[in-house]
């Protein structure tokens, strides 16, 4: 690599909450920029509008920003390579494309819809893995020229060589290579002139002259499209690392569904963002080794790992996101507080105003002093313990209660797909979203049992201020934490019950009048999986 100074950057999508990997990324992004002594940019890849979610771009900020994980250029702070934001940048993709298909590494591509379509069907017919079958590939580029600027609809493809290997080497990995054969001649430009994310992505990292991406290992496929653009530019490629994924604990790709996600939640819950930042910085690699005897030492700062840290020695197998550990990180910086900024991180905690002037209408009615204050707002203040008798209803035979406990879970399960849609987060939209829930209540079960689940769940009690203002009170990340807890608070249904109910989903019976509804009605399992 050349001498450039370091330009780091991460480029989320403002999809939905702001999420623990984008954290990870953030956190090594800047360490490495710091370490070198460079700039570490926050760019917004907001090309794919069928996936925007309004409110994700200002959640992502307000989550960086509370991890101390500064960005010296982005959307919100400007800088000299701006703008930060994709969407405001498509003259530049257009001028860019133009320039890649003059040089011949890409072309353009008349094909229709229909063409395509078909080609897709038979290639999958004969159990071929669908791919542009290339017929535009060596049309008269003057042509192509003349139908473009007469308007003629197309896309601007990548013109991968039909034989050979590109070899593209990854910091942790490295010389990685990719047959040919293997690759596509990727739409660079769509038809509505927006580009794809290769072609964004690539063009953006040039023109901020980034010198490390850094990135996800599910990035690492793209790396010989990226490495293929590039040289079609004739531009230099910058150094690449992709990160290990974050895991569960049963080594799947970390989903919501089995550990809370949303960076939102570990704010709400108290966690300390140098709590949550340590425990990130764990994640392949072992600390400082300033220990006694050499040892390393897990419990760090952010400036320790900028002192010690060495992106090129991370482990690559695939880290665990163990919210236990997590937690004792966490409990190592809060006990580490001196006993003054304990008090005005506690008060600022428990007693932010606005927060507290909310809960007034809630707790008011239930309470004669300020001793009962504690006490009745509880689950708003603090965590909850999880109830698996609350629950689940009562039955009276042991198995009768085992198969309860088992439609409970399906049942959290199924308000947890509805309340991740919710959007604004009010209690009339909890209220009209969730009706379907209690219509669709198992059998034996009442509406009532599954709104008492859900109120023990964020909760761990039975007598509570009206569900959907809690709820709304309580925020969507704390909510859909809490309701993801109680589900792991009991038996997770075998496998084959798990696949008969995902079965009858699929061929509902008569919906019972009322389920469902533009709103109410529950997605197949996996929608919503991070
Ligand atoms: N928008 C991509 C993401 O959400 C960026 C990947 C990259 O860093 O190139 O992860």
């Amino acid at each position: 690599m050349s001498d450039r100074p370091v330009r780091t950057r991460i480029a989320p999508s403002p999809t939905g909450d702001p999420h623990v990997g984008t954290a990870y990324m953030g956190l090594v992004n800047l360490v490495v920029a710091r370490q070198g002594g460079g700039q570490f940019l926050l760019r917004i890849d907001d090309t794919d509008r069928t996936r925007y979610r309004a409110g994700s771009e200002e959640a992502i900020f307000e989550a960086l920003r509370w991890l101390g994980l500064t960005w010296d250029e982005g959307p919100d702070v400007g800088g000299p390579k701006g703008p930060y934001r994709q969407s405001e940048r498509t003259a530049l993709y257009r001028e860019h494309a133009d320039l890649f298909v003059a040089r011949g590494a890409g072309y353009r591509c008349f094909c229709s819809k229909e063409r395509l379509d078909a080609l897709r069907d038979e290639q999958r017919a004969r159990k071929e893995t669908p791919r542009y079958d290339g017929r535009c590939r060596d049309a008269d580029p003057a042509e192509g020229a003349r139908r473009a600027a007469a308007g003629e609809p197309h896309v601007v493809r990548l013109r991968v060589p039909t034989d050979g290997t590109t070899t593209v080497r990854d910091l942790l990995r490295g010389d990685v290579t990719f047959p040919h054969a293997d690759l596509q001649d990727q739409v660079l430009v769509k038809e509505d002139g927006f580009p794809t994310y290769h072609f964004a992505s690539c063009v953006d990292d040039h023109l901020m002259e980034i010198t490390h991406i850094i990135r996800a290992e599910e990035w690492l496929t793209s790396a010989p499209l990226h490495a293929l653009i590039f040289a079609g530019f004739g531009w230099e490629l910058p150094v690449l690392c992709h990160m290990p994924l974050l895991r569960n604990a049963d080594k799947s790709k970390i989903s919501k569904r089995k550990n809370p996600t949303s960076l939102l939640y570990y704010r709400d819950a108290g966690f300390l963002p140098e709590g949550l930042l340590n425990f990130l910085g764990l994640m392949g690699w072992g600390g400082p080794k300033d220990g006694e005897g050499g040892a390393s030492r897990e419990v760090f700062t952010l400036d320790d790992m900028v002192r010690h840290f060495r992106l090129a020695e991370l482990a690559l197998g695939g880290p665990v996101f163990d919210p236990a550990k997590l937690r004792h990180i966490n409990a190592a910086h809060l006990r580490a507080l001196p006993a003054r900024t304990f008090a005005a991180r506690a008060l600022a905690f428990l007693a932010d105003e606005s927060r507290l002037e909310a809960l007034a209408p809630l707790v008011l009615p239930r309470m004669e002093t300020f001793g009962q204050l504690a006490q009745v707002a509880d689950f708003f203040l603090g965590d909850v313990t999880q109830r698996p008798d609350l629950l689940v209803p009562a039955r009276k035979t042991p198995p009768e209660q085992a198969a309860a406990a088992e439609e409970a879970w399906f049942a959290l399960g199924d308000a947890l797909e509805v309340l991740e849609r919710v959007d604004p987060w009010t209690a009339a939209n909890l209220d009209q979203a969730c009706r379907g829930l209690g219509d669709a209540a198992p059998a034996g079960w009442k509406p009532k049992d599954v709104f008492m689940a859900l109120r023990a769940a964020i909760s761990g009690k039975t007598a509570t201020p009206p569900l959907w203002e809690s709820m709304e009170l309580l925020g969507k990340s704390r909510t859909l934490g809490r309701l993801g807890d109680a589900r792991r608070a009991l038996p997770e249904p075998s496998k084959k019950a798990q696949e008969r109910r995902e079965k009858a989903r699929r061929a509902p019976p008569a919906a019972p009048a009322g389920a469902g509804g533009p709103t109410g009605a529950p997605t197949p399992a996996g929608a919503g999986e991070a």
